[in-house]
Order: structure tokens, then C-alpha cells, then sequence
């Protein structure tokens, strides 16, 4: 089992900073905003309150039934809150009771690659086999019938889908999701689909889930949380929804795991979806901002070639130009000689490689001294 490339680069940044090294953090995808005051305000009055014991293990009944309000007028999922919901300490969590529950000892889980960077070692964690399927950056990372097919085998057991993506910023078009959703039916596969960047979208890019769509609901598991769209990171609170028979079982996993998120966390939760949205929309707005600044920025560097993501807050640029050996040599000699830390693009499978990802959910200001450096180190070397 490899260490998280996230939670490496995170470690490796504190240590340089206590150290008196000044480094600039474009590494995590950690939001810069602190969580909207209302939320937080919430939180602590049911602190106060002695909201301070297990919660039923599914969840709260209030914050169950907010998510189940969310589900249907958001993204058109019918759910019974009793029966297909389970709230979970972060989207994390959710994942990893969602891959256990679907996947047997010796299966295979179709990933789609450049993905985020814990799928593969949840699905071993199951005593499951990652399967990588490759996009290709020519065509910006499409996936299409022919790609999933070419990796199925007969024990392939269900496919991850991440949408908004993490690290390549692209969102399903309906047509892809027609592919996954036909593709599935067609080899009996469970769909685990992670939504958490749903709220983090540009240009009027509509959000897909998977789980709306005719055929998909009875086999798919959804998986979403709070650290995005609410920059709640720090709270760990996530959910997974779907089907009651397969939710029950992720449910068992968390019984015997952790048990329950924290009670005045999830009162934070229900806060969140049950209040107001305009903090969401401010931030999203910030960060689009922020997404013109970088990729101007970016594509200004010799050698960078970076497409604006069409969601998340992930810049995932194209460095083959620069003439580094591969990214991770790119990333290291960026925190050597810049100061500047980001993600190799190999962290998130074999098709990320050749890129690098730089998170836009930093201030402003860290950007801004994050293309200069950089900009100022590109020169020198020449
Ligand atoms: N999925 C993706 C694609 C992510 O980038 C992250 C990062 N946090 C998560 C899931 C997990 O989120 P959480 O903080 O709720 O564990
Ligand atoms: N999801 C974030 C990232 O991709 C945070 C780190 C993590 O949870 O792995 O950087």
C-alpha cells in the first residue's frame, strides 16, 4: 500500500515551513475560505448544548432527511432517508464502506485515469484489483464505450466515476453518462459515482448524476460531502446514497468502523444544506476568478499548456513542453528551486502523467506569487 501522494505533499509542506522555508501550497485541494459563520455558529451552540453523544449510526434524523431534501430537488434521486442514506465522517469514508460493500476479494473495479488518488488503494483495501482505464488528454480526457470495454474482464465488479473530475477538471456530458449508464446494464455493474466537486462549476456547466438517470438507480451508490462546496474539510462529514439493499450493507461497515460521524458535526451539516446558499455561489464565483488568473497565468509559462477546467478547482496542465524528465521531477524541482508545491500528475494513475495539478482553491495572493516564482525559476533554468 503507497502512501496518499495528497497527504504526503500536505506533510512535506508543513515540515518545510516549520522549518522557515517559505513555500507557496497549490499541493491539496484544501479550500482557503474558512467554513461560512452560520454553519460554524451552529455547530458550536449544539456543542454547548451537550449535542455531544452517538447519533444513530445511520445519521441524524434531521440531517438524513436534508440530504434526502437536497437529493431530489437538486439532483432529480428519489431517496427514502430512512432506508437509503447513511451519513458518514468525510466522503472518504463514504467511498471506502461503498467499495467494500460492492466489492468481493478478487474482483476488479474499472478506474478511469488521471482519478483522484485513493480509488486504487481503497478497492486493494477491499482485496479488490484497480483496473485503470486511460483517457486520453487529445481529446480531453473523453470517455467512451470502446476505452471501458477494452478493460472488462469476467470479474470485472463495478466502475468509479468521478464527476466534476479530480485532477482533470472535466464533467460528464450527457452523452458520456449515456455511455456509463448503457455500458453498465450491459455488463451488470455497480456504478460507484463521486459528486463532490458538483457544486464547483463554470461557465454554465450543468451537473450530471448518474444515479438520475433511467436504469442507473438500482445499481449505483453516490457518494458527496461537505469539504468542497461548504469548505468544510477540517469537519469530516460526507454521505453515501442509493439503493436501500446495498446502503444497508455500507451501513454495517460503519457500524463496526467508526460507528457514526460526530453529532454537532452533522448538526454543522444540516446547517449547511438547510441555510442559506449565497456563501456557495460566492465562493464559486472567487473561484472563477481564481481559474482565469491561473490559467492565464499557467499558459503564459514556456512550455505550459493548460485548458480551463470545466469544474473543481484543479488546473491540470500539460508540462511535455517544459522538457522535464516526467512530473514528478517537474513537481520536485518546482518546490526546490520555486518554492511552489503542487501534484504530480502520475500520483493520479498512469494517464496523469505528463502533467502536474495546481489547486486554485488557494488565496489569490498565493497564486499570484506562486506563477511569479515560478515564472522567475522557468528562466533560470533556461
Ligand atoms: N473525492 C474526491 C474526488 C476528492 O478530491 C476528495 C478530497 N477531499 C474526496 C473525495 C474526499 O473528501 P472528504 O474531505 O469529504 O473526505
Ligand atoms: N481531495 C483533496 C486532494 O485531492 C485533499 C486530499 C485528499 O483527501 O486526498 O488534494
Amino acid at each position: 500500500m503507497e502512501n496518499s501522494a495528497t497527504y504526503a505533499i500536505f506533510d512535506l509542506v508543513r515540515n518545510l515551513r516549520a522549518r522557515g522555508t517559505s513555500v507557496i501550497d497549490l499541493g491539496g485541494g484544501e479550500p482557503a475560505f474558512d467554513t461560512p459563520r452560520h454553519i460554524t455558529d451552529e455547530a458550536v451552540t449544539a456543542l454547548y448544548g451537550g449535542f455531544t453523544h452517538y447519533t444513530p449510526s445511520r445519521g441524524t434524523p434531521e440531517l438524513l432527511s436534508a440530504i434526502a431534501g437536497k437529493l431530489e430537488e437538486e439532483n432529480g434521486v428519489a431517496v427514502d432517508p430512512t432506508r437509503d442514506i447513511v451519513v458518514t465522517p468525510s466522503a472518504k469514508h463514504a467511498l471506502f464502506i461503498s467499495l467494500l460493500t460492492v466489492l468481493d476479494p478478487g474482483d476488479e473495479l474499472l478506474v478511469l485515469t488521471p482519478g483522484w488518488v485513493s480509488y486504487g488503494a481503497m478497492a486493494r483495501l477491499a482485496g479488490a484489483r484497480p483496473v485503470p482505464v486511460a483517457l486520453s488528454p487529445a481529446d480531453g480526457f473523453r470517455i467512451t464505450r470502446e476505452r471501458l470495454e477494452s478493460r472488462v474482464t469476467g470479474r470485472t465488479r463495478a466502475l468509479l466515476v468521478n464527476t466534476p473530475n479530480n485532477p482533470t477538471g472535466r464533467a460528464l456530458s450527457s452523452g458520456e453518462a449515456a455511455v456509463i449508464a448503457a455500458f453498465a446494464r450491459d455488463h451488470d455493474l455497480f456504478i460507484v459515482t463521486d459528486e463532490i466537486y458538483e457544486k464547483i462549476l463554470y461557465d454554465g456547466t450543468r451537473h450530471l448524476s448518474l444515479a438520475a438517470l433511467p436504469g442507473c438507480a438500482e445499481r449505483t451508490l453516490t457518494v458527496n460531502g461537505f469539504s468542497k462546496a461548504y469548505a468544510m474539510t477540517g469537519w469530516r462529514l460526507g454521505w453515501v446514497s442509493g439503493p436501500g439493499r446495498l446502503v444497508g450493507e455500507a451501513l454495517k461497515a460503519l457500524q463496526h468502523t467508526v460507528g457514526c460521524a460526530s453529532a454537532f458535526v452533522q448538526r454543522g451539516g444540516a446547517t449547511a444544506l438547510l441555510g442559506p446558499q449565497d456563501a456557495v455561489g460566492r465562493m464559486t464565483a472567487e473561484y472563477a476568478s481564481r481559474r482565469k488568473l491561473i490559467i492565464d497565468g499557467l499558459n503564459a509559462l514556456p512550455g505550459i499548456v493548460c485548458a480551463p477546467p470545466e469544474g473543481t478547482f484543479y488546473a491540470f496542465a500539460d508540462i511535455v513542453g517544459t522538457g522535464a524528465a516526467d512530473s514528478a521531477t517537474y513537481a520536485e524541482w518546482l518546490l526546490r528551486e520555486a518554492g511552489v508545491a503542487v501534484t504530480p500528475g502520475s500520483a493520479f494513475g498512469a494517464g496523469g502523467e505528463g502533467h502536474v495539478r495546481l489547486s486554485f482553491a488557494a488565496s489569490r495572493e498565493d497564486i499570484e506569487e506562486a506563477l511569479e516564482r515560478m515564472g522567475s525559476a522557468m528562466a533560470r533554468w533556461g
